[in-house]
């Protein structure tokens, strides 16, 4: 790719990205046959699209059912086949725990370890307490290493060792089903002998922490299953990327509703921009988002949004909330009908969640891109078939080379 160093150049305009999360859909019979999209009332996001360009977008590549932090790292440019080794630190960005660079993350599961040794239950009964507790009783330092321990939702957890010359290149203790006993980690390179190592070390050690601790003696006494075990698994290491002002020439910031997803752009050095209000949710307060994203193109020259809502819809197989959502989105997009003339615009969706399915599909997401003066073609509405006649079939690794050179920031290729 041919980028410029034409930092800040006069005339050259902002890029502002809203990744809605999971927007794609399928049609919907609770909504006469139209998906969420198509439902929903959206004349911000039909505006731009007709005074733009709109089409399909691939994440990751055509059919590919890509996660979150798979689809935002290759939308970013960084391509995840290469710089994507796990599930484990964006599990563990994603519950806002710290994860640098050279640090290894799991994610984990409190379990249930019967006498004879054996997983009785791998989800301890999904535990409705919180489990903060016991998970900060387990955060210990084992052989020089920082284990650090977060709670996620019910028996969830996610777990970060701190420490010099890691590897991720090991095996999981999950066993994966119950009725066998949690396995002793492996290395699947020599260089990842000290890190399997110290990993049984700590696993044996916090054994001992969580049969004593007072938390699953009440859970005991009171008929529940205890959490007496951390089954662990998807080891990855934190991704080494390269700085996204470096590879630009782009200052960049970023708007997240979740904290995976500032957490991936904070390892490409962007600024966290955090707008007030409730993040992350179906009610998270988009006004603000939207306004702090456009109050950030006056010192960035790159603004990314990620807006939850249309994903969690989607998970939860509604489509109706999954329309009403858009429709909230799309009422704060007021505030973008008016910035074509210094900023190129672009809204898609990092996936699909078809409210139908409830999971990620590998199903194309609409895509607009609009600014003054740029082209048009014949995508009337923004929505899944409408944008089907529009010009672009893109894959996602080629979005931010497309968005350059619509807000005139690329060099020449060749004479
Ligand atoms: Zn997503």
């Amino acid at each position: 790719m041919i980028y410029a160093n034409r930092l800040h150049h006069e005339g050259v305009k902002k890029i502002l990205l809203i990744i809605m999360d999971g927007l794609g859909g399928r049609p919907s019979g609770l909504l006469g046959g139209r998906t969420s999209l198509q439902a929903a009332y959206r004349p911000n996001m039909n505006f731009l699209v007709r005074n733009g360009i709109g089409g399909l977008m691939y994440p990751v590549s055509q059919g590919i059912r890509a996660g979150s932090d798979t689809s935002h790292l290759s939308i970013l440019g960084y391509d995840p086949r290469v710089v994507y080794t796990g599930r484990g630190p964006f599990e563990a960005m994603g519950l806002g725990m710290d994860v640098s660079k050279g640090d290894v993350a799991f994610r984990a599961n409190f379990a249930t370890r019967a006498d004879s040794g054996f997983i009785s239950d791998r989800r301890a009964g999904r535990i409705q307490e919180s489990t903060d507790e016991l998970c900060r009783a387990i955060s210990l330092n084992v052989g020089g290493v920082t284990f650090e321990v977060k709670p996620g939702v019910e028996h969830r957890a996610a777990l970060v060792m701190h420490g010099d010359h890691l590897s991720s290149r090991v095996s999981d203790s999950d066993p994966h089903e119950a009725g066998k006993p949690p396995l002793d980690i492996t290395a699947t390179v020599d260089s990842a002998k000290r890190t399997a190592n110290v990993l049984n070390q700590y696993l044996e050690r916090i054994r001992k922490i969580l049969d004593d601790h007072p938390f699953n003696r009440d859970r005991v006494s009171n008929g529940k299953l205890p959490a007496n075990e951390l089954l662990i698994r998807g080891a990855g290491m934190a991704p080494d990327l390269q700085d996204f002002q470096s590879k630009y020439g782009l200052r960049a910031a970023c708007v997240a509703g979740i904290p995976m997803i500032s957490g991936i752009c904070k390892l490409m050095g962007m600024d966290i921009i955090h707008a007030k209000g409730v993040t992350g949710r179906l009610d998270s307060d988009y006004e603000s988002k939207i306004s702090s994203a456009v109050k950030s193109l006056d010192n960035h020259d790159f603004v990314i949004v990620n807006l939850k809502g249309p994903d969690i819809a989607g998970h939860d197989g509604n489509p109706l909330a999954k329309r009403d959502v858009i429709e909230r989105a799309d009422s704060a997009y007021r505030q973008l009908v008016s910035l074509g003339h210094r900023v190129v615009i672009s809204i898609t969706g990092d996936h699909s969640t078809p409210a139908e399915y409830g999971d990620h599909s590998g199903d194309p997401v609409p895509i607009l891109i609009y600014t003054e003066n740029g082209r048009k073609d014949c995508a009337k509405r923004f929505d899944e078939v409408s944008c089907s006649r529009g010009s672009l079939r893109i894959l996602s690794g080629d979005l931010m080379q497309y968005l350059l050179s619509v807000s005139d920031i690329t060099e020449k290729y060749g004479a």
